[in-house]
């Protein structure tokens, strides 16, 4: 009775770097407890101390979620598949809001512009005027809110508001095809607001140069039809759910992560919302960030690009909407799945007895001011370095030995900070990118990166499990051992 484990792309590095594993197992609890038990760093990503799945983490089997069946007795067959589906880092018009509004006309120009639209049997003119009348919010204008905008501009919605306070980055233009290279250094909302009135003038922007917080999120939302989710980490993420949720407009989500992504239509009038699938977010750190984990330029355009499809839809009020249905996308693979979701009754914000009634401190909420002892301390093996180093990732290693224990023995490439500077010379820690911090035998290492932490050090830090010593043994027994 063999079934395969599919592991997601954030918990390979836990799983000796495996996506897929098979395993002897008649159900879900059985496959993942022999998972865990041979991968046992797993376990705490999987399980919480009170060995209960945690509950940023969904189990399906076949296309349904476990918690839908028989929870960790769902029978699995032979040949099937367990899916692991954690939640990863990074938008209709409500019916009565379009019949209260007259609809626009069309001029002339519009007609010629909009033509291929309008033959289309499902647009025509009567949904060209419902893109006129709509008003759409895209949160961000990077690497999702580019062809987002692009599109929906193209599409002819009438304004489309995007809010966004960053400024245009070199390492944006792979994937952020709404800026051009003589934006770098511009705000990105002046860039994009440029870019989409060249492809339609008839498309009017409100360009919000601001962070998108509990204090300005429900003024905002309550403006628009459509809500598009472009952000790119968890605070935002869960506040746009919950803001949309609290003003009963529809979410269109996408989220990216090196070459997987999500798409979904969250809709708590019609389905179900961000929080029936994930009530909680991972720990701060578990999930890297596109800018640490990197990710596939194309990937963003076609996330993106199926999200504007669903806002059209939404809009046009269409059949097929992606509605209770999650959809995953492997670029790599060239794969796409659907799972079912469905409004869970104890959802926290849109269940039957809702608990959370105005937004709330997101940033807290994602545990980012978690004390540092309740964050999990992440570690690599010498062997996943050595395969970082191979692929040309751009690591940074920082050695907290003893200027001494250098003489003795050490990986190349490293920068030494001994312990006891570690805080004071926090600075030379490139905090934009991960940092591995390694000692000896990975104690002293531990202890500076919670000292890093407890210093406010904001930056991603993986400590090498078993040290130098680890990587004589695996990676390059020419290193001494001491
Ligand atoms: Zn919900």
């Amino acid at each position: 009775m063999a079934v395969t484990v599919v592991i997601p792309t954030p918990l390979r590095q836990f799983a000796g770097g495996n996506s897929e594993i098979e395993i002897e197992a008649t159900t879900a609890g059985e496959a993942l407890e022999k998972l865990t038990t041979a991968h046992t760093d797993l376990k705490k990503h999987l399980y919480n101390d009170g060995g209960n799945l945690r509950n940023f983490v969904n189990v399906y089997v076949g296309d349904e979620d476990i918690r839908d069946l028989e929870g960790l007795e769902t029978e699995v067959k032979s040949g099937g598949e367990i899916l692991i589906v954690p939640s990863i880092a990074g938008g209709n018009i409500a019916a009565e809001a379009k019949a209260e509004r007259d609809l626009p006309n069309l001029s002339n120009e519009e007609i010629a512009r909009y033509s291929r639209h309008l033959i289309l049997p499902e647009v025509g003119l009567e949904g060209q005027k419902k893109l006129k009348a709509a008003r759409v919010l895209m949160i961000g204008t990077g690497g999702l809110g580019s062809p987002l905008g692009l599109y929906l501009a193209a599409a002819g919605i009438g304004t489309l508001g995007i809010v966004d306070f960053d400024v245009v980055d070199e390492s944006n233009l792979q994937r952020q095809i709404i800026h051009g290279t003589k934006d770098v250094g511009r705000l990105k909302i002046e860039s994009a607001k440029d870019r989409l009135h060249d492809i339609n003038p008839n498309t009017r922007i409100e360009a919000h140069e601001t962070r998108l917080t509990s204090e300005n999120a429900l003024r905002l939302f309550r403006e628009f039809d459509v809500i598009v989710d472009g952000t790119d980490n968890f605070p935002t993420r869960y506040l746009v759910n919950d803001a949309s949720v609290l003003t009963g407009k529809p979410n269109v989500y996408g989220s990216i992560f090196r070459f997987e992504g999500q798409a979904c239509v969250f809709w708590a009038e019609k389905g179900a919302c961000y929080r029936c699938l994930y009530p909680e977010p991972p720990p701060p750190g578990l999930v890297p960030s596109c800018a640490e984990g990197g990710v596939l330029g194309v990937l963003p355009g076609i996330v993106g690009t199926i999200q504007a499809n669903e806002v059209i839809k939404v809009i046009l009020d269409a059949e097929g909407i992606l509605l209770n249905r999650l959809l995953l996308f492997d670029a790599w693979k060239m794969r796409f799945r659907e799972l079912k979701l469905k409004k869970n009754p104890d959802c926290p914000i849109c269940g039957t007895n809702p608990t959370i009634k105005e937004l709330i401190d997101y940033e807290e909420f994602c545990g980012l001011n978690l004390p540092v002892e309740e964050r999990i301390l992440e570690e690599i093996t010498a062997t996943e370095l050595n395969e970082l180093i191979k692929n040309n990732t751009e690591v940074q290693i920082i050695d907290v030995r003893e200027t001494y224990e250098v003489e003795i023995a050490h990986i190349p490439n490293t920068k030494l900070i001994p312990l006891a500077e570690v805080v004071a010379r926090a600075k030379e820690i490139d905090s934009s990118r991960t940092a591995i911090v390694h000692c000896k035998g990975g104690v002293r290492s531990a202890k500076a990166i919670k000292a890093l932490q407890e210093n406010g050090f904001a930056g991603r830090l993986l400590n090498l499990k078993g040290g130098i010593g680890a990587w004589s043994d695996e990676v390059d027994a020419s290193v001494p051992k001491y």
